[in-house]
């Protein structure tokens, strides 16, 4: 199944003949009362949610997938948690360029361990991407996206994949700098994940994805998580050994080489095989 959020706050299913609204199935979601959970409330729900997803969408009306805003395909994440230095070609490209590793020694993500991004700097494929700070360098980063089904901690590798709800298309969009990844990967716009999540249950194995990127037509990135250094099962194990994992929390799995700059006005093209792809412009400004 592949789900997305659209239009300001509508549920839709990703068909052949286009996205069916199934928005009233929200309704069945649990009341809330303060305090809140940290996980997603959809996410969480999304397993016993699923046959009333399918009847809805039998009935549900149709939009034309390439004429609606798209919203993240998951609201409210506890967590986006990013994996650093992840593809052995690009752990080479930040070594040998000063403009990528900013002086860091670059060790193995072993070392590094993984760093969180802001929630605020959520967005989804409808929205743009606004750039900070004019005179440094701003990069796109494809990256495959996890999104933890269940919640779990010190997960084995060969336990990890189900607690998985499903994958997505992302970009670690990164302001390249001295400070920590933390706080320069987390300006506002600088997570995009999307079009839609596609449950893990059409996705036998995120270990054999290509991937790929391109900026005003010329491309950039091109790889496969195959060549992942830590795989999707090592990352689970490798994250819940520090964190609980909750339902909605996302991993951005790392990028491949050929990370670069962005300018204002750019059109960022990118996709990863079966999770659909995306076609974003920069905004013509900075922020
Ligand atoms: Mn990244």
């Amino acid at each position: 199944m592949k789900l997305c959020r659209f239009n300001g706050g509508r549920l839709g299913v990703v068909r052949a003949e286009g996205i069916v609204d199934v928005t009233p199935v929200l309704e069945r979601l649990p009341a809330q009362r303060y305090p809140l959970p940290r996980h997603d409330l959809l996410i969480a729900h999304l397993p016993a949610l699923r046959p009333a997803i399918e009847e809805a969408a039998a009935v549900g009306e149709r939009f034309n997938p390439a004429q609606v805003h798209y919203d993240p395909p998951v609201a409210n994440p506890g967590k986006i948690i990013g994996a650093p230095i992840n593809y052995q070609a690009h752990a080479q490209e930040s070594a040998s360029d000063a403009n990528i590793g900013h002086g860091r020694a670059i060790t193995s993500i072993g070392d590094w361990g993984l760093f969180l991004k802001a929630g605020s700097a959520l967005i989804g494929v409808g929205s743009a991407i606004t750039l900070r700070f004019p005179e440094r360098r701003n990069d796109h980063e494809i990256e495959l996206a996890v999104v933890i089904g269940s919640r779990c901690h010190q997960v084995a590798a060969a336990d990890a994949l189900r607690h998985v709800a499903g994958y997505a298309t992302a970009l670690d969009m990164t302001l390249r700098g001295t400070e920590f990844q933390c706080f320069r990967k987390s300006i506002d716009s600088y997570a995009v994940v999307g079009p839609w999540l596609v449950t893990a249950d059409e996705v036998p194995d995120p270990g054999a994805l290509d991937l790929w990127l391109t900026v005003n037509g010329e491309p950039r990135q091109r790889a496969n998580t195959r060549q992942l250094i830590y795989d999707v099962p090592r990352l689970i194990e490798f994250a819940s050994a520090f964190y609980t994992l909750e339902p909605g929390d996302i991993i951005m799995t790392g990028t491949p080489e050929g990370v670069g700059p962005v300018r204002p006005g750019d059109l960022i093209e990118a996709g990863v095989q079966g999770l659909g792809d995306l076609a974003m412009r920069v905004a013509p400004r900075y922020a």
